[in-house]
């Protein structure tokens, strides 16, 4: 038995017009994690997904769901994934309920247990009341989680979310989170989110893979990064007025305003020689604070890292 929900070798796609989109990722994700898979607009999230649901056509490559190539088993790794794309893709016509049964007619569900299982997800996604509606009369919050509800009817081990709370509001993306995190904590699925949202990656996945250009940037998990990325900046208060940023060797500073200076630190670094530095160039602070830097900033800077090299 393996302990790898899904396993990406060297996977390249080529679209017709030529676009590179894929360009030899490599991924593994292990069983009961939460993994997400960031990158800007363009870098290939999608390709990767479409190729895992087998709307895009790989050019070249090895893809396995809990251990079963997509080649080989398309139907055993199909029964393995439930995946929530980011367009809404209903029969608007027909009802909540019914469009459960049918989908898990499609995994070979039987009826009642799909008429129970369709009942208790309606129950979980809060939209008991709006079963038998017609789903064109759902609010764009309830179509989303009923998305959710249909990826999770045939119990897939591996769930996919690709972008699942763009565009919804606050209230209902702190909810879905809430959610998806039981399905990873309590039973124990793997969970795959897209998403450029990347306070939603900072507060929900453990491991992270930043995809850029078609290449994967960045592999590990969020606290080394948080930690390997981590520069800290303050900004000083200064007594003395200013008109140009001191020149600090081993230190990025800018002028914020000629009595405010920001200075950039690295983790290494500490903060007692940085005053002691600011003290030799003849600068007497009168306070500080810390700017806290966010995932964003990071993510920037591994984007940029990746140019430069
Ligand atoms: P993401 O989901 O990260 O925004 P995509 O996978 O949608 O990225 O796109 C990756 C690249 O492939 C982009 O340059 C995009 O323009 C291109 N692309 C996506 N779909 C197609 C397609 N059907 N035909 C040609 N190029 C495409």
């Amino acid at each position: 038995m393996t302990d790898i929900a899904l396993k990406i070798c060297d996977l390249n796609k080529t679209y017709s017009n030529g676009v590179q989109a894929l360009k030899g990722v490599n991924l593994c994700v292990k069983k009961g994690e939460f993994f997400a898979l960031l990158g800007p607009n363009g870098a290939g999230k999608s390709t990767l997904i479409g190729i895992l649901t087998s709307t895009v056509q790989k050019t070249s490559g090895h893809v396995e769901v809990m251990g079963q190539s997509i080649d080989q088993n398309f139907a055993a790794a199909k029964l393995k994934i439930g995946i929530v794309p980011q367009e809404f893709n209903f029969n608007i016509f027909e009802t909540p309920l019914t469009t459960l049964i049918n989908q898990a007619g499609y995994y070979g569900v039987s009826r009642p247990v799909a008429k129970e299982r369709g009942l208790s997800l309606l129950k979980d996604m809060g939209l008991t009341e709006k079963k038998d509606d017609q789903i064109r009369f759902l609010s764009g919050g309830m179509k989303r989680r009923l998305m959710i509800a249909r990826a999770l009817i045939h119990d897939p081990d591996v769930i996919v979310l690709d972008e699942p709370t763009a565009g919804v509001d606050i209230e209902l993306r702190r909810l879905m989170w809430k959610f998806i995190s039981r399905l990873n904590n309590e039973e124990g699925k793997t969970v795959i989110l897209t998403t450029h949202y990347l306070e939603e990656a900072e507060a929900l996945c453990e491991k992270i893979a930043i995809i850029h250009k078609g290449e994967v940037a960045e592999f590990t998990d969020m606290a080394s990064l948080l930690k390997k990325l981590k520069k800290e900046t303050f900004i000083f208060d200064l007594h003395e007025k200013l008109h140009s940023a001191p020149v600090l060797t081993q230190y990025k500073s800018k002028l914020l305003t000629e009595h405010e200076l920001e200075v950039e630190k690295g983790q290494d670094q500490s903060l007692t020689d940085l005053v002691q530095v600011l003290n030799e160039q003849g600068l007497t602070i009168k306070s500080m604070r810390n700017k806290a830097n966010r995932l964003e900033e990071m993510f920037v800077s591994i984007i940029n890292q990746e140019t430069q090299s």
